[in-house]
């Protein structure tokens, strides 16, 4: 079914949706809470060090600053800058 375009497409947001159904469920289910940060944050194109951004082509694995010299993993440096967006997104709210 995925091999269709447009029935892919809907079944792949449907896929979603229920994940993100299922994440609200739990949260609340254990009493936690649920931050959802913004879709376009350029968590991977962001130095977690000094907050430079620029362009990661996909098959760059490390992340090389030019501005502070730090070299990271890619998926290790968006998970830090997730981090500290969720922080502060909640220091924010209260
Ligand atoms: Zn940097």
């Amino acid at each position: 079914m995925l091999a269709n375009r447009k029935l892919g497409k809907s079944i792949a947001n449907q896929v979603f949706y229920e994940f993100r159904r299922q994440l609200e469920y739990k949260t609340q289910w254990y009493g936690s809470e649920l931050v959802v940060v913004d879709r376009f944050f350029p968590s991977s194109k962001t130095c977690s060090n000094c907050g430079h951004v620029q362009d990661m082509p996909l098959n760059a694995r490390t992340y090389d600053c030019p501005e502070c010299g730090r070299s990271i993993d890619r998926d290790l440096n968006a998970s830090i800058n997730l981090r500290d967006a969720v922080g502060s997104i909640v220091n924010a709210c209260g």
